[in-house]
């Protein structure tokens, strides 16, 4: 195992990032910080394959025997051996039928051919199918119209997947197809690594919870909410641990109860500037904790440390913000923590954008857009409106991000713009 640097020895290593500069770090650079300070769940579990989707494969899967197993019919329509119309014939005699399933009763009459349903095991002896659409049928011989090539219309054994091959590595995440591969291989149980144990809450005086009456100045904790639906659907275990004034003490004792029981927490607001003072005292006492400033709109400020062993990500309080700074930073560093040791980058489109943008040069922007089927079938995409950090509503209305890198300044309307889709995230 490889010694990690502590996270201080981190941010004071400018090397290989000569650029870095605490007060407003580039988006690629907070997340390759992350990615070197991520200690992976090791624990492993055998679990049945209905509970399997979602879960990080901690074995390879390997093909237990030749998918398919034995060649078979892609068609309905009839099985002969192609040899045997090279004597000039063209009418084949039908001697039976087989079903998927059910293989032929006797054996393969040469110079014959067999009615046969796709899947249906090939007999010996046959080696090509021609459909039924092709051929015209006479009393019990069928007539060719034209003459397939040898092997037309037969899976061959093997073809999908050969015995012992590898076919998902250790490390993958298991999708629905995955599923259905891994019971076509008769495998009803695989080995996982533990669910990631997830706890988060909320801070700010400013919050009252569902059910209380709104007095002034206060909102509805919305952030709660936003992370439990996006945290469900990345199937890990969930600890809500509620809304939290900004009271050190209360704060600490939450953190501490977090820190004891979970290997990510997560907590909304109180990072920001000015706000950060007792949080940031309270993270470093507690453990090892950077405060970061990223050149990003929105989701400025963002902490991320490691508080005993548990990785810490202080997310900004504005509704807006925690999804894109969720999305941005955190979802990756968590596939990373699950066991999945390179997850795929979330695709980037290149789309034409319908509405102009007002955008400055030196930060990366995640303004939300909706990607649109246009008149001539083409996907483009244009802005919700209003970008403030605090319009939830546009993420409702949004079915993507417009990314808009830091050397990208104001887009005309028509230009191409990047845009990454929410779905399954978000
Ligand atoms: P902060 O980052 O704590 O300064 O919060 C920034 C803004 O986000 C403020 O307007 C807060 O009222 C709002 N905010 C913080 N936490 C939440 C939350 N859990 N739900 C809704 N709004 C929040
Ligand atoms: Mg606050």
């Amino acid at each position: 195992m490889t010694t990690k640097k502590s996270l201080i020895e981190l941010a004071n290593n400018t090397t290989p990032c000569d650029d870095y500069d605490p007060n407003s770090m580039p988006v690629d650079q907070a997340r390759q910080y992350i990615k070197s300070f991520l200690d992976p769940v090791e624990h492993k579990e055998s679990i049945n394959l209905h509970k399997a989707l979602g879960r990080v494969l901690a074995q390879d899967i390997r093909a237990t025997h030749n998918v398919p197993n034995h060649d078979n019919s892609a068609m309905d329509g009839y099985a002969f051996n192609a040899g045997d119309l090279n004597e000039g014939l063209t009418r084949l005699k039908v001697t039976g039928a087989i079903f998927a399933g059910n293989p032929l009763t006797g054996s393969f009459v040469k110079g014959a051919c067999v009615r046969i349903m796709t899947g249906a095991a090939i007999p010996i002896g046959a080696d090509t199918v021609i459909a039924q659409e092709r051929v015209e049928t006479l009393d019990d011989s069928i007539q060719f119209k034209d003459i397939p090539t040898r092997g037309a219309n037969v899976r061959l054994t093997g073809e999908d997947l050969q015995a012992g091959q590898v076919v998902l590595n250790i490390g993958h995440r298991i999708s629905p197809a995955d599923l259905g591969l891994i019971a076509s291989l008769g495998i009803g149980e695989v080995m996982v690594y533990r669910k990631l144990r997830v706890s988060f809450f909320s801070t700010g005086d400013e919050l009252a919870s569902i059910g209380s009456t709104l007095e002034t100045g206060q909102v509805y904790d919305s952030n709660r909410y936003t992370l439990f639906g996006i945290l469900s659907r990345m199937g890990v275990e969930i600890q809500d641990l509620g809304a939290i004034p900004d009271d050190p003490l209360l704060l600490e004792k939450t953190l501490i109860k977090a820190a004891e029981s979970s290997d990510v927490i997560l907590t909304s607001g109180g990072v920001s500037v000015g706000e950060a003072d007792y949080m940031k005292q309270l993270l470093q006492k507690l453990g090892q904790v950077l405060f970061w400033k990223i050149a990003m709109k929105p989701g400025r400020p963002l902490a991320f440390g490691k508080i005993g062993n548990a990785h810490y990500f202080g997310l900004p309080g504005n509704p807006v913000a925690v999804m894109v700074t969720f999305y941005q930073f955190v979802r990756q560093a968590m596939l990373v923590l699950m066991g999945q040791p390179n997850p795929a980058p979330t695709p980037m489109l290149n789309v034409i954008c319908t509405t102009p943008i007002r955008k400055l040069k030196g930060r990366t922007e995640f303004q939300r857009g909706i990607l649109f089927a246009s008149e001539d079938g083409n996907w483009e995409v244009k802005t919700t409106g209003n970008q403030s950090s605090g319009v939830l509503s546009s993420m409702s209305q949004a079915n993507c991000f417009i990314v808009l890198n830091d050397d990208i300044g104001n887009v005309e309307a028509g230009a191409t713009v990047k845009v990454q889709l929410f779905d399954g995230v978000i």
